[in-house]
């Protein structure tokens, strides 16, 4: 079984107006799936589904073949990592920040997972290396590191599935490249459901996933997409 599984899934905020009409969708284990579609089409919806903050009308949502039905939300939600648009960091150390979710990883675990995320040589530099604080917010993190960091600390937890809001604004062209390389590089950890809006995302995807009307439009790379629609 896949990663993830999404079968028909139905739901929406009233029951007048559904957003997800009939959504199938899957993640194979260590693929990279990128998840596109205009603004309003139900890709945070999508999201907030698979995290269960909200029941589907119907359809289920399978992780390695389990059903979300069948797990306690606590244990649902171990399986999941979720990196957000947005990643404002705790105030105190790196160390701190990375072991958030994995209060027991030793230091072999941590700088494995800023390997991951091209970090190590950025961090080795710092004075205190892992003990640097990194100030309100992390603010002596530029916003790409930040979210670098984000990602680590998502990975620590060991998840089955990491789900990503790719960040649209202020990435500038090196930061972009560390992105892609990162996605390529998680694949290794854990399969990977990214909202896409970097052209550089969606052709190093292995699957895109064109969500329009409620439902997967399209599915396949992006040179095939590109071939037919
Ligand atoms: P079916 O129930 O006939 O398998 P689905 O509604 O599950 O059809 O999906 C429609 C098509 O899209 C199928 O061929 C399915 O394999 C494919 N598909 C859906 N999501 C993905 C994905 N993330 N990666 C690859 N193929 C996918
Ligand atoms: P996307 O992430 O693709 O931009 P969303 O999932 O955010 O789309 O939104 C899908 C639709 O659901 C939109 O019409 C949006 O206005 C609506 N919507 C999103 N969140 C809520 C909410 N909490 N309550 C009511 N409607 C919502």
């Amino acid at each position: 079984s896949a990663s993830l599984e999404i079968r028909d899934l139905r739901f929406g905020y009233s029951p007048d107006a559904p957003v997800l009409r009939g959504l199938s969708l899957s993640v194979p284990h260590h693929a990279l799936v990128a998840l596109v579609g205009p603004s309003g089409a139900g890709k945070s919806t999508t999201f907030a589904l698979i995290n269960r903050f909200y029941e589907p009308w119907s359809g289920s949502i399978r992780i390695d073949g389990q059903p979300a039905t069948d797990v306690d939300l606590q244990e649902w939600r171990s399986h999941i990592g979720w990196v957000e648009q947005d990643c404002p960091l705790l105030h105190g150390t790196l160390r701190d920040n990375l072991c958030y979710a994995a209060p027991d990883a030793t230091d072999d675990r941590l700088w494995r997972a800023l390997d991951l995320v091209n970090l190590t040589q950025k961090i080795h530099r710092l004075p205190a290396g892992l003990d640097t604080d990194v100030g309100e917010r992390g603010a002596r993190l530029s916003s790409g590191e930040r979210q670098r960091i984000a990602i680590a600390r998502a990975v620590l937890a060991r998840p089955r599935l990491l789900l990503m809001d790719e960040p649209t604004a202020h990435l500038d062209p090196a930061n972009e490249a560390a992105l892609t390389v990162n996605m390529h590089n998680l694949r290794q950890e854990c399969a990977l459901l990214v909202i896409a809006h970097r052209m550089s995302t969606i052709e190093a995807a292995d699957t895109v996933v064109m969500l329009s009307n409620g439902t997967a439009q399209a599915t396949g790379t992006y040179a095939e997409l590109l071939r037919t629609h």
